[in-house]
């Protein structure tokens, strides 16, 4: 048993807790992260990696987050690869969402227009235009939304990149131990109980991804977020595969950079369960080979599944814990926890060294699950 002391712990090396340690270290914080399995073991790792705020993270409350995100990855992208010597594929490939009735058509239109209104650049595409792009679609469709600025990234390669060059920058990553609880001292937090011994921390960030429900307890807050399970998998040697990110038919399509082209990904929720299925896996195959036929000669490569962190509002749920004056909630990202991160480690960060975020993170508020009133940041 020991005990240690830091400025922060962060319970959770997902890519939010990751993300969290090296915007701290970058800013000087001494940072120790408790992780009981491995660096992106959970969702993090089990994601695609797409970064396409203008066809996803679509709703008006993450929208901008997302967005402020996608302007920092370049950036982040090229001092990241430098610290950790890991190449981390992220490349500008564009996204279709494809229309195969007129309800999906009216549906895209409309997002291009709520687009245009913020600014995005975002284009309807008529079936011909669409085919031209891409031509080993199902070609009974009506077009589609083009997002041109869509980029990729290998996440499981940038949540370790994160972690390596917060490591160098002095965070402490305590991997194969349990935080348990949280020892109060008046209306503050004093330390993190963990299975092999108390670490004392000025803050706390609860980073659990879908295990943070588990803190309402302790914390006296509902935290509702519960496992949405995605099954997604791998082809190689696709005959004429995809050049974009392409959506339809309730799939998505993702051409990695080695070639490979990823096939996500089903939504479910049955609780912890990490099982691939026969039901998920046809579905996806079935499906995604109506979407692109040219798929059914491909190779099949590998199934994982991960647990996406999904809150009763579908919403983050970012911000300071209502009645602790030290501890901070970042989980709930759901379908969007990668493309998100840059944002919520500023968010936090701010919350942590400044008292508050510039970052419009006010409608992720945790007391949004209580009567409490929420307050602006
Ligand atoms: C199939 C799939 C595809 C996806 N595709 C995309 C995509 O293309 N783009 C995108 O932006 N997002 C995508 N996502 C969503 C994204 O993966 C998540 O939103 C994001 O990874 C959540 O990160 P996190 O750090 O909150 O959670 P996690 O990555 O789950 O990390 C939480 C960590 O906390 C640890 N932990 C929990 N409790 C404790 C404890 N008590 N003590 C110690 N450690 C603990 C866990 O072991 C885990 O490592 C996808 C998700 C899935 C499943």
């Amino acid at each position: 048993m020991h005990s240690e002391k830091s400025d922060v712990v962060i319970v959770g090396a997902g890519v939010i807790g990751c993300g969290i340690a090296y915007q701290l270290a970058r800013e000087g914080a001494k940072v120790t992260v408790i992780e009981r399995s491995a660096i992106g073991a959970e969702s993090s790792g089990a994601a695609a990696g797409i970064l396409a705020p203008r066809l996803h993270a679509t709703n008006p409350a993450i929208l901008p987050l997302a967005l402020w995100s996608e302007s920092r990855f370049p950036t982040l992208v090229d001092g990241l690869q430098e610290e950790s010597g890991l190449r981390l594929e992220y490349a500008n490939c564009g996204a279709l969402e494809l229309a195969y009735d007129e309800r999906s058509e009216e549906r895209l239109r409309e997002k291009i227009a709520f687009m245009t209104a913020a600014g995005q650049r975002a284009d309807w595409l008529d079936a011909h235009e669409t085919l031209h792009r891409e031509p080993a679609v199902d070609p009974a469709l009506r077009g589609a939304l083009h997002d041109p600025g869509a980029n990729q990234i290998h996440p499981l390669r940038f949540t370790q990149a994160l972690a390596q060059a917060a490591a160098r920058r002095g965070v402490h990553f305590q991997i194969g131990v349990e935080a348990r609880s949280i020892e109060r001292n008046g209306d503050r937090a004093a330390a993190v109980q963990t299975d092999s011994g108390a670490i004392q921390a000025d803050h706390v960030v609860i980073a659990a991804g879908a295990w943070a429900g588990h803190w309402s307890e302790t914390l006296g807050l509902p935290i509702p977020v519960v496992p949405a399970r995605g099954q997604i998998l791998t082809l190689s040697s696709v005959p004429t595969p995809v050049r974009s990110i392409v959506y339809g038919k309730g799939v998505y399509l993702l051409p990695r950079t080695d070639g490979t082209v990823v096939l996500g990904a089903t939504y479910e929720r049955v609780g912890f369960d990490r099982s691939l299925t026969p039901e998920g896996l046809g579905w996806l195959l079935v499906t995604g080979t109506q979407l692109c036929p040219a798929l059914g000669q491909s190779r099949f490569e590998q199934a994982w599944t991960g647990l996406r962190p999904a809150s009763g509002d579908d919403l983050p749920i970012v911000g300071r814990v209502p009645t602790w004056e030290n501890v901070i909630v970042a989980t709930g990202h759901y379908r969007d926890g990668i493309v998100l991160a840059p944002a919520t480690a500023m968010a936090v960060t701010d919350l942590i060294l400044r008292g508050e975020s510039d970052l419009p993170i006010a409608p992720l508020h945790p007391a949004r699950f209580t009567g409490i009133e929420v307050p602006r940041a």
